[in-house]
């Protein structure tokens, strides 16, 4: 497989140190080892893959799930557990002007609809996730980001239906929030959850109605009505391609370029007493963020363990990714000093995945009946993935999804530069941090 990052990425270094290894058993199912048939054959398990073979097995389909690892093994087994809003980088203004103001109303719809799914696929297969959090809460790193918070406060019900909440500085301590933020906003959709859990739950339901998962089965080559890996060759009416930022160059020609993986990177503390809660000022179990372009995510879990991740991190391997997560706990240490003595126990990376069109694609891989695929969540996998993978459910089962923006479906274009495009990157990241660090 030719990929665009050094081997190292696609291996286990990045994921060793992984706290949710250590809330899960996970088992290692067998590889697939002869040829065989089914109705719809999907590549890649983590949230996209395992919604859409769940809702495909729901419909009575035969489904088999490939992946090159173990289910859960890349972005889906690995993030930061935030079930929120998202999915794309472009702002009302822009969507408006690149598709159009229904389009984005549509897409905006759909944001929401995704973490509904979630939750409703929580309650009705009753997984327990560790949830907590009412929505997320954005807080501005700067005096200007707090007054372009209040500007967006004004199209929230405009985009989701439900009023957000706006909290000045002086406001930020009684609410459990202390440290160095300039004001918030709360948009009351989504909510943290352990993503292993989640997963498991998935993976569980998927077996329940007959889904074949084979781990260690990577596609070397997928055609219309074939997937092809080193021990067998599965024959399926449909394919779904749902490898997103861990995708190759060479296994499906059409997503060559077409995705652009970034890093991001966790560390997680050992759990914090309630002295020391209190020295910081921090009680909320709101899911937050800050209003940084390479922004922080962070919150504190129901075991009192507090979870900090960041974007960014050009290079990989060994060295790059010690660096990658020193810096991580030089920014948790800045930011929440009274916890400087903490130890951080856990620390990981993995791959997000952005689109050129910086929305997701799901639907048809051009010029090859009956393939389709979905990815580029920017970010935001947790609910849109599923969503996602719904939609490719539908889709595969020739019919429309009930909500399908086509904000998602404009065919994703391909970044310049072709196997070389993270090169794109070091200078954007440049611009971000200049404009971050702007006061
Ligand atoms: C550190 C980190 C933190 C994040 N935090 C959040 C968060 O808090 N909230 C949120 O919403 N999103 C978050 N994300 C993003 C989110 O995790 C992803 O968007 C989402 O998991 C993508 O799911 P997926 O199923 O599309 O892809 P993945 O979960 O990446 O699954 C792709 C699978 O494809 C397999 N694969 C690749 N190539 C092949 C092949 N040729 N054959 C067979 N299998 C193959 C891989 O082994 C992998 O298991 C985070 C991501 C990272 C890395």
């Amino acid at each position: 497989m030719t990929r665009i990052f050094p081997q190292y990425t696609y291996g286990n270094g990045p994921r060793d140190g992984c706290w949710w290894d250590e809330t899960v058993k996970t088992s290692v199912r067998p590889a697939l080892a002869r040829d065989t048939k089914c109705d719809v054959a999907i590549v890649g398990a983590g949230f996209t893959g395992l919604s859409a073979a769940l809702h495909l097995a729901q419909r009575g389909a035969k489904v088999i799930v490939l992946d090159a690892n173990s289910a859960g093994w890349g972005a889906s087994g690995r993030n930061g557990g935030f079930c929120c809003l998202g999915g794309s980088m472009s702002s009302d203004a822009a969507l408006d002007r690149q598709y159009s103001h229904a389009a984005r109303h549509e897409w905006r719809k759909t944001e929401r609809f995704a973490v509904e799914l979630v939750e409703t696929l929580i309650n009705s297969l009753s997984i327990d996730v560790d949830r907590h959090s009412h929505g997320e809460t954005c807080l501005a790193h700067k005096p200007r980001a707090f007054e372009q918070l209040k500007e967006e406060a004004a199209s929230i019900y405009e985009n989701y239906g439900v009023e957000p909440d706006v909290l000045p500085p002086s406001e930020l301590a009684s609410a459990g929030l202390s440290g160095p933020f300039h004001g918030a906003l709360t948009i009351p959709i989504g909510f943290g959850l352990n993503p292993r859990k989640y997963l498991d739950g998935l993976i569980k339901a998927c077996l329940r109605l007959g889904v074949a998962i084979y781990d260690n089965s990577p596609a070397l080559n997928v055609t219309s009505g074939t997937v092809k890996t080193p021990e067998g060759v599965v024959r399926a009416e449909q394919i779904v391609v749902a490898t997103n930022g861990y995708s190759s160059e060479d296994t499906l020609p059409w997503m060559a370029a077409r995705y652009m993986p970034a890093q991001s990177t966790v560390i997680v503390t050992r759990p914090l007493t309630a002295a020391e809660l209190q020295d910081q000022g921090w009680s909320s179990d709101q899911m937050c963020y800050d209003t940084r372009h390479l922004l922080h995510y962070f919150r504190l879990m129901p075991d009192r363990r507090f979870l900090f991740g960041m974007r960014g991190g050009l290079l990989s391997g060994p060295k790059a990714e010690k660096a990658a997560r020193s810096k991580v706990v030089r920014d948790f240490r800045s930011m929440f000093p009274t916890w400087s003595h903490v130890d951080v126990t856990h620390a990981w990376s993995g791959l997000v995945c952005l689109s050129r069109d910086r929305v997701p694609y799901v639907g048809p891989v051009p010029g090859m009946p009956g393939v389709l695929t979905g990815f580029a969540y920017h970010g935001n996998g947790v609910a849109m993935g599923t969503y996602t993978g719904y939609a490719l459910a539908a889709l595969a089962s020739g019919q429309e999804p009930d909500r399908y923006p086509s904000v998602m479906s404009n065919a994703a274009s391909r970044f310049p530069l072709g196997r070389f495009r993270r090169l794109l990157m070091p200078p954007v990241y440049a611009g971000f941090g200049l404009n971050d660090a702007l006061p």
